[in-house]
């Protein structure tokens, strides 16, 4: 049942992608984002490419993945390749007489574009598509948000499960390798990112590394952590603290989990990216805080860990039902350290549903 659901999933992923080339007068578009071609086949080997056109749907693989291109690829020919897989889309391109053909503008080089050139004897026309598949990608089918879900779940598990380690004297290192072990362990295909924790006045860099430093009492510790599941990565920040934080502390910590709670509520389809942006700034700007808050509110979550839509200052669109976008507000103190809080979402009709229910109450550790 799952395999004919997903089977269906990839061919009207396809067709949303015919329909999109056809409304900018694309008849044939070359794929070389494996990204993208795992989006629209289902293909998750490391080397491929494809065309897409009207009618037809090409992948080519080396032999090293013919065998589990043909399993996992839907609605694509899969065609073995030896001989360079640009070159023989190249080739195909020119024996079917293909005159114009559009390609990825993000991932084709310079080299590339004069091997495409070259292969082809300059007889098709290459021109820019834009970035279709990252559009598409943007609002999620029920598929990718039921992987994203069981990602966030499988995080927050981990988080909550791993705060029986925290302690003074343990190492930042050994926290993130033994939250790694645990991903892996409950299923996960991996790890999003690099797993922070970042303890002390390590966490006022936003993107600490784990290091060998221990942990110690009276400190601030930061966890970053995601795990990807059939896929889909989640990502999920948490702070706490060891021993008993005091007035200070406890002021900067709740304003964080404040700004983050209002710009999760201010979270819906048609609500400008940019406005969740300004209220979790207006939000901390209201403890005198948002100077300290030096990066964007959230980004988007799906194949990869940071997609379309940022909710950002300079975002222009609007967040529409179906988008998955992180919100994690945080504040940077130097020689302090650093509170962020982060969970990833998923955009309603009506409101967000938060995707990585890990507690935000249980942050004093003593
Ligand atoms: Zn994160
Ligand atoms: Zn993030």
């Amino acid at each position: 049942m799952r395999n004919v659901d997903s089977f269906h999933g990839f061919l009207a992923r396809q067709e949303r992608l015919r329909a999109l080339m056809e409304s900018r007068r694309i008849s044939t578009l070359l794929l070389t984002n494996l990204t993208n071609i795992r989006y629209l086949t289902g293909f998750s080997g490391s080397a491929g490419v494809a065309v897409v056109s009207a009618c037809q749907g090409i992948l080519w693989v080396d032999p090293r993945y013919t065998l589990q291109a043909r399993e996992e690829a839907h609605g694509v020919e899969v065609l073995e390749e030896k001989g360079g897989l640009l070159k023989a889309a190249a080739g195909w391109l020119r024996t079917n007489r293909v005159r114009e053909a559009a390609f990825e503008v993000a991932q084709v080089t310079c080299a590339d574009f004069d091997q495409l050139a070259r292969e082809t004897r300059s007889r098709v026309k290459f021109r820019p598509g834009g970035e279709l598949v990252e559009a598409l990608r943007v609002v999620k089918d029920r598929e990718e948000i039921g992987a994203i879900r069981r990602a966030g779940a499988l995080t927050a598990e981990v988080f909550e499960e791993i705060l029986r380690h925290v302690r003074p004297s343990v190492r930042e290192a050994d926290l993130a390798a033994e939250i790694e072990y645990r991903m892996r362990k409950k299923g996960a295909d991996g790890v999003a990112f690099e797993t922070i924790v970042a303890s002390g006045r390590r966490g006022a860099l936003p993107h600490a590394r784990a290091t060998s430093k221990s942990l110690q009492q009276g400190e601030l510790v930061i966890f970053d952590l995601g795990a990807i599941l059939s896929g889909y990565a989640a990502d999920m920040t948490r702070t706490v603290f060891l021993g008993d934080p005091g007035r200070p502390v406890r002021r900067l910590y709740k304003a964080v989990v404040q700004a983050q709670r209002g710009a999760v509520q201010a979270i819906r389809a048609g609500r400008k990216a940019a406005d969740v942006d300004a209220i979790a700034r207006r939000n901390l700007a209201e403890h005198g805080l948002d100077r300290y808050f030096i990066h964007s509110t959230g980004h988007g979550v799906g194949l990869e860990i940071h997609e379309k839509p940022r909710l950002a200052r300079s975002e222009k669109g609007r967040l529409r039902a179906g988008c998955v976008v992180t919100v994690e507000p945080g504040v940077y103190l130097e020689g302090l350290g650093g509170v962020r809080v982060e969970d990833t979402v998923l955009v309603g009709p009506e409101g967000a549903e938060i995707l990585t229910p890990a507690s935000k109450e249980r942050w004093v550790i003593s």
